[in-house]
């Protein structure tokens, strides 16, 4: 231990040390230290003949003494050390009250996802892909909710990218597949050849499980759902520049009559003369490019263009095209025009409870 002023040295044991600044006025105090040390490090160390680089990353907590425990403060400057880590190399932090408790609410719903899982606070809800020509109900997408017990109604947005994260993705992601294939089998026993198929999301992670193809053919032998009226969302990201493997596995379900689309096509970097080969059956356009449609009176030319082209580009390839985010009856109309098959946004339906659904589709039937 060195002390110094007001300043104390510490190691925490192994590479970990600890400068206690006592007073401290402000934070560029605190600060300065930082750079200090750095610098300091900077330059090699001999040892015995040998010279040694070492380097140093740091996390600044700064906040008055009352009220805090030592605990807390050295647990936060903990967190702020590996903030300044992820910065890379010889870098500070400081520490942020707001980052840092997001972090620990995304951690918690990580930790608790498992649970949840087996609990069953999931659920499905369906949003209808309607032909733009006859306004019948071509397909449906699931979309995964979670019911949560505390925090309500979560969107995947808030759980998806964790669920990747830890690799719950994959039994999260498998479990939706299981609901979305038991309720099209129910909308193919009560419709007939007019049920739509069912369109699922799958995430990267699942597209690289070794396990996918047999999983999904026990899914579909399970629940007596032609595999026709299956539909698999992969990203661009997930599908382009992937090792073989994937494909194969795509290939595999392509096979088996399994439909697979693009999901936000347009977002990414898609090779286009590569997709050519893929086992790829329909492209979603993103919703992005339909801003530019909103309005018939105020199209913008290069929206429609890049639009046009896409499915221009899609029907060459022997794609049906889906576009995504229609919320205009301009819009509609416009990708009609195109030659777009289906339709998919808060204009037709909103993502709704199989029950929503059902109504939907027998209306749309009448
Ligand atoms: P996505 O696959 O592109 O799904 C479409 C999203 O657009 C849905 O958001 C839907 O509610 C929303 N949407 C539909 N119509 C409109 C519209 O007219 N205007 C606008 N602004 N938005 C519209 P949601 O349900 O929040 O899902 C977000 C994303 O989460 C999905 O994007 C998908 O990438 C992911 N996701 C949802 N369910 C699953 C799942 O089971 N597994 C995986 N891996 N990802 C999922
Ligand atoms: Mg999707
Ligand atoms: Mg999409």
């Amino acid at each position: 231990m060195v002390h110094g002023d007001d300043r104390l040295v510490a190691r925490m044991g192994g590479d970990e040390f600890v400068i206690l600044l006592q007073n401290s006025r402000n934070i560029g105090q605190a600060v300065d230290v930082a750079n200090m040390v750095l610098n300091a490090l900077e330059e090699p160390f001999r040892v015995g003949g040998h010279e040694l680089s070492v380097g140093a990353s740091i996390g600044i907590v700064e906040r008055p003494v009352p009220g805090q425990t030592a605990a807390e403060l050295m647990r936060d400057a903990d967190v702020t050390l590996y903030w300044a880590k992820a910065e890379g190399k010889g870098q500070w932090a400081l520490f942020d009250p707001e980052r840092n408790a997001t972090e620990v609410a995304q951690f918690h719903l990580s930790a608790t996802m498992p649970a949840a899982l087996e609990r069953e606070e999931f659920y499905v809800d369906y949003q209808p892909l309607i032909g733009l020509r006859d306004h019948n109900v071509v397909g449906v997408e699931a979309l995964v909710r979670w019911q949560h017990p505390e925090l309500g109604r979560l969107g995947p947005d808030k759980f998806i990218g964790l669920a990747e994260e830890t690799g719950l993705i994959v039994s999260l992601g498998r479990w939706v597949l299981r609901q979305a294939c038991l309720q099209a089998r129910r909308w193919q026993d009560r419709f007939g050849s007019a049920a739509p198929f069912v369109s699922v999301n799958l995430a990267v992670r699942q597209s690289r499980d070794p396990a996918l193809v047999n999983d999904v053919a026990a899914i579909l032998a399970e629940t007596g759902l032609e595999p026709s009226r299956l539909q698999l969302e992969l990203t661009e990201s997930a599908i382009m520049g992937t090792a073989d493997e994937p494909l194969d596995a795509l290939r595999a379900l392509s096979q088996m009559g399994v439909r697979i689309a693009i999901d936000d096509f347009g977002t990414g970097y898609s090779n286009l003369a590569y997709l050519r080969h893929l086992p790829v059956h329909e492209l979603k356009i993103a919703g992005s490019f339909m801003e530019g449609l909103r309005d018939a009176e105020r199209a913008d030319p290069v929206d429609a263009r890049i639009v046009s082209t896409l499915v221009d580009l899609a029907h060459a390839l022997g794609l049906t095209v889906t576009a995504e985010g229609v919320e205009t009856l301009a819009q509609s109309r416009r990708m009609a025009d195109i030659g777009c098959e289906t339709g998919q946004g808060y204009l037709f339906a909103k993502p709704g409870s199989p029950a929503d659904i059902t109504r939907f589709i027998a209306d749309s039937l009448d």
